[in-house]
């Protein structure tokens, strides 16, 4: 599945994170696909962006809620039962083996952890799919326990009384301030950062990256298509990320 010509660049990767810590993964929509979870933007996407629930929709109509509510119960035991794949599995052995540290995703399935990354280490963008929180009192509940009522209704937080939702960042939503900041240190202070299966189209999320960067950091993408950084990153490899990251943790791993 991997050229001649990328297993060398891989070969070359893993001897800079053998030599320089610490080292990074920004990860995206590219490194679940193979666990069966659609990229955002393709045309019948499980969690489709074609018509994303607006926040202020969710805030301001009922209607709203109430279909929101609806693709919910159809959708979230089918995230709840996604396995992760060798590209995840090959980031928590680098994590494991000391090779990588954090991972900051863009990702709301929660693969990583399923895969064995510690919880601590892994820094969710844009929040994630396996809570539901409320907007009013900022209560949280494991979403396979939260029980969101009989059909055609919708949740309310039992605490205050306040409009509950996935603990996912929303379409027109703000990106969690203190997660941001966090990401973004992390990166400035990266020697070496792995990008895998993102296009870097997301604001501003997209920024982690260029704060590598601008820190000095050595970067490595590994996604399906060209990325706005690729002529700044010393290691791109077009490759799907399960192979790609399968062999690099097998050359540093064993
Ligand atoms: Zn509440």
């Amino acid at each position: 599945m991997l050229t001649e010509a990328q297993r060398e660049i891989i070969e070359q990767l893993a001897d800079e994170l053998y030599r320089n810590q610490p080292a990074l993964a920004f990860t995206g929509a590219g490194i679940s696909t193979e666990s069966g979870i659609p990229d955002y933007r393709g045309p019948d996407g499980l969690w489709s962006k074609q018509n994303p629930t607006r926040f202020r929709d969710f805030l301001t109509d009922l209607e709203v809620r109430r279909r929101y509510w609806q693709r919910w119960r159809e959708r979230y035991p089918l995230l709840a039962r996604t396995q992760p794949n060798a590209g995840h599995r090959a980031l928590a052995r680098l994590q494991a083996a000391g090779y990588l540290r954090e991972i900051i995703t863009q990702n709301i399935d929660g693969l990583h952890q399923k895969a064995g990354s510690d919880p601590s280490l892994v820094i969710e963008l844009h929040g994630t799919a396996h809570q539901i929180r409320c907007l009013d009192c900022g209560a949280r509940w494991p979403a396979e326990e939260f029980d969101p009522g009989p059909e055609g209704t919708v949740p309310d937080c039992p605490l205050c009384g306040g409009l509950v939702k996935e603990a996912t960042v929303s379409f027109g939503e703000s990106l969690d301030k203190d997660t941001l900041r966090r990401a973004l240190e992390l990166a400035e202070t990266a020697a070496v950062l792995l990008v895998v299966g993102t296009s870097l189209s997301v604001y501003p999320a997209a920024y982690v990256p260029r704060r590598a960067l601008r820190g000095g950091a050595s970067l490595a993408v590994v996604n399906y298509e060209p990325t706005p950084v690729d002529n700044q990153a010393r290691y791109v490899l077009y490759a799907p990320a399960g192979p790609a990251l399968d062999e690099l943790a097998s050359l540093l791993t064993g």
